[in-house]
């Protein structure tokens, strides 16, 4: 199965042709350097997103706060990072880039504010 991707890795936007058997890549093409080929590779194999959202803001002057992970999170965890997100309530003032949950789900990103409450 051959799957189009556009890489984003840097303004050229190369397409790629990315050959994938059995779920593994077997041969990228159109790409003009080789970060288009790890990126491809990760894209299939295991993608990566930062996850933004907002969290439930109790006793502040903001009803919601805009949050992230400060690292990418696998693809496949973000149904259930943003489930775990639902539940959590800011009481305390944040600024940005204060931990809100350090260690989200034990991967490896913590999820901090992006707005000063
Ligand atoms: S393959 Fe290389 S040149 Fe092409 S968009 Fe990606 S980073 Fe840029």
């Amino acid at each position: 199965m051959v799957k189009k991707l556009t890489c984003i890795q840097c303004p050229k936007s190369c397409s790629l042709a990315v050959d994938i058997e059995n779920c593994r890549v077997a041969h990228v093409s159109g790409n003009l350097c080789p970060k288009g080929d790890e990126y491809a590779r990760a894209e299939v194999e295991n993608p990566l997103r930062i996850l933004t959202a907002t969290v439930l803001a109790q006793g502040l002057s903001l009803k919601m706060v805009p949050v992230r992970t400060d690292k990418p999170i696998p693809k496949a965890k973000i149904r259930e990072a943003a489930a775990e997100i639902r539940k959590i309530r800011v009481t305390q003032a944040l600024n940005v880039g204060d931990i809100i949950v350090a260690d989200f789900l034990g991967l490896g990103a913590n999820l901090i504010a992006t707005r000063k409450t």
